[in-house]
């Protein structure tokens, strides 16, 4: 399959959404970066607006006033530049690199109820679309292909064995030097897969036309030539 290709076939829209920690951006960065297109974490965003409000004390104990956070929300600037060391995306907050903070578990442990925020998600998902406007473009999240692009013509849904997941998540964490016990980096997951499943705005669910992509067994190499392979039969299909 030559995959070089693929640049010069007409852009789509590359939808992926599916659990906490199965893989989704590690899989969204190479296709970006194989496609030449641009890459969207859209959980990052949420996060920088859990660690504005954070840092700004509203949140205490877990709880906090949603008022006070829609309040902050016009002071928030978000931005997503291109490391070349890292050959990464880095999230910006303000114009401050937040990438390794925004990734701290105390973040994890609010993120799912700040997302749930109305205002937060209106805010959030008129970014995401407007990044997208032009196509050429993969973004992962939780309800990208159910809302934010429900016209993507590639969507797929993630999900992995749950301690699959926590180990990947438990051995990315120890590499940045947060040591959290297996057990909680295990509860957070789950508890986040049913904040973001149970809650009433865009909830994380597989969309109808959504593709399941179940990793738990496959290597990265085998992920990326199943979705370039998807790519490569819908591009066929439609160039
Ligand atoms: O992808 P990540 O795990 O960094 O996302 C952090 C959190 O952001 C999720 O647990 C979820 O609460 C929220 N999120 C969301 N909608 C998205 C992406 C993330 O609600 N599209």
């Amino acid at each position: 399959m030559s995959l070089g290709n693929h640049r010069f076939m007409t852009k789509i829209t590359i939808a992926i959404d599916g659990h906490s920690s199965c893989g989704k951006s590690t899989i969204a960065k190479a296709l970006a970066s194989k496609l030449g297109y641009a890459y969207v974490d859209s959980g990052a965003m949420y996060r920088c607006v859990t660690l504005f409000a954070l840092r700004k004390g509203l949140i205490k104990d877990h709880s906090f006033q949603e008022s006070d956070i829609v309040k902050l929300l016009d002071e928030i600037n978000l931005s997503f530049h291109f490391n070349p060391t890292t050959k990464s995306s880095e999230t910006f907050l303000n114009g401050e690199n937040v990438e390794k903070e925004i990734r701290q578990m105390v973040v994890s442990e609010n993120v799912s109820k700040v997302s749930a925020i109305h205002d937060v998600r209106v805010k959030m998902i008129a970014i995401q679309r407007d990044l997208g406007k032009n196509k050429g473009i993969v973004m992962d999240g939780r309800d990208i292909g159910t809302n934010v692009f429900p016209d993507a013509e590639l969507k797929l849904f993630m999900t992995a064995d749950t301690d699959i997941r926590t180990q990947r998540r438990f051995d990315e964490l120890s590499s940045k030097g947060q040591h959290i016990a297996f057990g909680d980096v295990k509860a957070n997951l789950i508890y986040r897969d049913h904040e973001d499943a149970h809650r009433k705005e865009n909830p994380l669910t597989q969309a109808n036309d959504a593709i399941l992509l179940d990793n738990s067994d496959l290597s990265r190499e085998q992920q990326l030539e199943f979705v370039l392979k998807l790519i490569s039969d819908l591009t066929l299909s439609t160039d």
